[in-house]
């Protein structure tokens, strides 16, 4: 993996990581919170605790999520996406004409899916492009792959 060459750049790669420590912290507390479920909690009926009895209710004032007067973060996009996948219009979707040869594509907008791959983080930036059919005059937008539901997000929707 090669590193910034600046310490602003290091700054940069160390802010995100920290946003997607902090949703993966997230993540596993709602994963262990389903896996804690049992018939106390849940509907599951009591029988269904086994020999285990579960556990008392934890004491009031328990700390969920981010350490208290933690500032949250907002993922930010980057500059310099891994890679890019440009999403083009193939057919207008107001007269089914074929868009192949269109040469006025527009690069609408852009999302990015933030993913952490076991030895660094990888993002995978959506280019979105539209044109104006030249059938019909109709704009076309490619669309987004489902799951890809903002500008910036980690991992899929
Ligand atoms: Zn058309």
């Amino acid at each position: 993996m090669k590193l910034p060459d600046t310490i602003e750049g290091c700054h940069e790669l160390i802010k995100q990581l920290l946003v997607v420590v902090e949703g993966l912290q997230r993540e596993v507390q709602d994963l262990k919170d389903r896996l804690n479920k049992n018939s106390r909690n849940s509907h599951r009926p009591p029988s269904t605790d086994g020999l285990r009895k579960p556990a008392l209710p934890a004491k009031k004032g328990g700390k969920r999520g981010g350490q208290s007067g933690h500032k949250g973060k907002t993922l930010k996009m980057v500059a310099h996406p891994d890679e890019v996948i440009k999403l083009k219009p193939t057919v207008c979707a107001a007269c089914q004409q074929q868009l192949g040869g269109q040469t006025d594509l527009v690069l609408e907008n852009k999302r990015q899916v933030f993913e952490l791959p076991p030895t660094r983080l990888h993002v995978l930036e959506y280019q979105r492009y539209g044109c104006t059919c030249g059938h019909c005059g109709h704009v076309n937008k490619a669309d987004f792959p489902s799951g890809v539901a903002a500008p910036v997000q980690y991992g899929p929707a």
